[in-house]
């Protein structure tokens, strides 16, 4: 089976921009949705393969419920680790990447920012290397940005309601301004650059066993939930 990966942070440790309340719904209730209803779908073969192998079959198959259940599982899991309860800016190659593509770490903010507020309805708003260059993208419902291979996703905010609704109402454009500016996590998506730069494994979803690094355990509702060892 595939697992529910557990909070890299306490659900109150992203507080003020991001409540305890809509954390422990967002992770408890939606997230572990998605990952249930995928499980229940494969049966005995959930968790036999990478989730991203099962995303990209049930997308070549056009097997919807499977893909946006996989999906949203996996574009979750990439959610939690975008954000860090500490102020981090870019670095390294990935400050250069942002200097060469936006000209200043700002500029990408402010267009992250529009990028997300005007997608219209459910989604995502990404931060992805592609062809060398750093862009910004939406992308709708379920939808996940790297079944092109050339596109290495570096960072993701959540823009579907329920992200913000409990602590901004409809006002998605002051969530995702709270975000840019306080939650992202510069250190995530520069690792995850580098990797891509050194043609290196990037994120990947964990999987149920044998996962180097890992621990499993029964959450209190069932669950199985994993922490990475690091
Ligand atoms: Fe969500």
């Amino acid at each position: 089976m595939y697992l529910l990966p557990e909070l890299p942070y306490s659900t109150d440790a992203l507080q003020p921009v991001i409540g305890a309340e809509t954390m422990k719904t967002h992770h408890g209730k939606h997230h572990a949705r998605y990952v249930q209803v995928v499980n229940e779908m494969l049966g005995d073969a959930a968790g036999a393969q990478p989730l991203e192998d099962t995303i990209a079959a049930a997308h070549a198959r056009g097997d919807r419920k499977l893909f946006n259940n996989a999906a949203q599982a996996w574009n979750h899991a990439f959610f939690w680790e975008s954000m860090a309860p500490r102020t981090t800016a870019p670095t390294g190659a990935l400050a250069d990447a942002v200097a060469a593509s936006f000209g200043q770490a700002g500029a990408l903010k402010d267009r992250l920012v529009a990028e997300g507020t005007g997608h219209f309805g459910s989604g995502w708003v990404w931060l992805v290397a592609a062809k060398g260059k750093l862009e910004v993208r939406a992308t709708h419902d379920a939808d996940v940005p790297w079944l092109d291979e050339a596109t290495v996703p570096l960072l993701v905010c959540d823009v579907w309601e329920h992200a913000y609704y409990l602590d901004y109402k409809n006002d998605r454009n002051r969530f995702l301004r709270a975000w840019i500016d306080r939650l992202a996590n510069w250190d995530f998506a520069a690792e995850q650059y580098a990797a891509a730069l050194r043609g290196e494994a990037r994120y990947r979803y964990p999987l149920a066993t044998g996962t180097p690094g890992t621990k499993v355990r029964q959450g209190s509702d069932g669950a199985v939930l994993e922490r990475r060892i690091t």
